[in-house]
């Protein structure tokens, strides 16, 4: 196997690399980065999100630059301002030991005087969305002529977000000799078009098949009545208390509503779509990172360049139209290394869309069952348990509780004080649950037990998520209801 140290790497980068706690190469970095140090070549890198691929063309430019020249020698271009920051601070990380190396992001949203600033102090490796790059060409504001590498991560998402015309603008003005690299999840045709027109036999690199989901995700599905979608969607999120993950929705509608539904419905999610400021997106997605929030109910587009590691759950709650779509939802989890579940809700009528993203990443769904309250009740249960376990206790505040407690119970039994505390805890949730009906019989009559609401519609108030306290509140920074 290749190490970090093995690549050919020099001794101030293998510093970063390691101080920024990469042990092993992935293995898209161990395919692309001796290449890249050998060689002088174009390069597409099909490899999604979560494979390492910014370290995989990131070191090798890195290493790169010749910092007694002060004009930009290589140019990143991606999609969205969060995966620009993101590059550049992973930059930064790799090349803290590398003097006189410097890196600078540029993108719309921000002020663009403060980035014109830090780019006529010279910059080696610029970072840019393709939009605000153009803005600045046009500015004559950067010079270009050094450039010898150009990367393109993400092409399909930029593509996507419609940045084809800005992109064919950008690369006519860079020097025609320089080695171009593309990244890209997918090979979509218009991908394939900027690969034809741009580059010359490039080294193909493919981690995994083309197409492909990660390893790390396991798929499953839900396949219930189409009126009764918003119900398993609660339910799954009752069953999982620790679901840290987002839920996908077609229309900026249905993202808005759905969200409000969960809402009001006492879960801590909120909505990201298009129709939020830009400063109202930047407070969603910071309490998204830090976990204040534990769901986000997003559109594809405002979720693209989301990076968030550790999301346990990607929820289709409406499918894609598009197959290539799922691959992008289901890639904002089981990144790093780590494993996640791409979960699917669909219609009884829907099975086939299944069966077609099943072909396109050459993996398998496992249909599932809706859990039954038993099993929410055991999950909560389980949740409750290992909270207890983990709680850090300041005796010295706790102790004087205790004994008050005990004082003014005494004569109720130790178990009889837990018992309570659990009917306590559980009360909505048994409340809400009596009526519950079997979502996986496909002949339930309408009507029937409509989990605390009738007519099993998005909004209503009083069913069971307010119960949500102190123990099922999960470890999420403390801002559920009531924790
Ligand atoms: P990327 O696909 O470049 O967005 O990387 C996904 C995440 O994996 C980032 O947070 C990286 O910091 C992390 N990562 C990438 N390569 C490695 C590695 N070799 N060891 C540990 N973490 C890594």
């Amino acid at each position: 196997m290749v190490t970090f140290d093995k690549m050919g790497l020099s001794p101030e980068l293998l510093k970063g690399v390691t101080e920024a706690g990469f042990e092993k190469p992935t293995p898209v970095q161990e395919k692309a980065v001796p290449f890249l140090i050998k060689n002088r070549r174009d390069l597409i890198g099909l490899a999604q999100t979560g494979t390492g691929k910014t370290a995989a063309f990131g070191l090798p430019i890195i290493d790169d630059v010749d910092p007694s020249n002060k004009t930009p020698q290589s140019l990143v271009l991606c999609p969205t301002r969060e995966l620009c920051l993101q590059i550049t601070t992973e930059f930064k990380k790799f090349a803290k030991y590398k003097t006189g190396v410097s890196i600078v992001g540029v993108y719309g949203g921000a002020p663009i005087d403060a980035q014109l600033r830090a780019l006529s102090k010279g910059a080696h490796i610029v970072v840019a969305t393709p939009g605000r790059m153009l803005d600045i060409i046009r500015r004559k504001r950067i010079v270009l002529t050094n450039i010898n590498r150009v990367v393109l991560d993400e092409a399909d998402e930029m593509l996507n977000m419609g940045f084809k015309e800005d992109l064919n603008a950008i690369l006519s003005e860079t020097p025609a000799e320089k080695d171009t690299l593309l990244f890209s999840a997918t090979m979509p045709k218009g991908v394939a078009t900027i690969a034809m027109d741009y580059m010359e036999d490039p080294y193909e690199v493919t981690v995994g098949k083309k197409n492909q989901a990660s390893e790390n995700i396991t798929h499953v599905y839900y396949a219930v009545q189409a009126r009764d979608k918003y119900l398993a969607l609660k339910r799954i999120l009752d069953s999982e208390p620790n679901l840290y993950g987002i839920i996908f929705c077609r229309t900026r509608q249905d993202t808005k509503d759905t969200a409000e539904s969960l809402m009001k419905d006492g879960y801590n999610v909120e909505p990201l779509h298009g129709d939020l400021s830009h400063a109202q997106r930047e407070s969603v997605m910071k309490k998204f990172r830090v976990r204040s929030l534990q769901v986000l109910v997003a559109t594809d587009v405002a979720a693209r360049g989301l990076d968030v590691e550790d999301v346990t759950h990607t929820v289709n709650y409406s499918m894609p139209e598009e197959l290539e779509i799922y691959t992008h939802r289901s890639g904002r989890t089981g990144r790093a290394g780590k494993k996640g579940t791409s979960i699917a809700i669909i219609s009884l009528r829907e099975e086939f869309k299944i069966k077609r993203i099943e072909k396109m990443i050459g993996q398998k769904f496992e249909r599932l069952q809706i859990p039954p309250a038993s099993a929410v009740f055991e999950n909560q249960l389980t949740n409750i348990v290992k909270r207890i376990e983990d709680v850090k206790i300041d005796d010295e505040k706790v102790d004087p509780l205790v004994n008050s407690l005990f004082e003014k119970l005494g004569d109720m039994s130790e178990k009889d004080i837990v018992k309570r505390l659990l009917a306590m805890e559980f009360q909505q949730l048994f409340s809400y649950y009596e009526k519950a009906p079997d979502l996986n019989d496909p002949g339930r009559s309408s009507g029937s037990g409509r989990e605390g609401r009738g007519g099993g519609g998005r909004s209503g108030s009083g069913s069971g998520r307010e119960r949500f306290s102190r123990f099922s509140g999960g470890n999420r920074g403390g801002n559920r209801g009531g924790s």
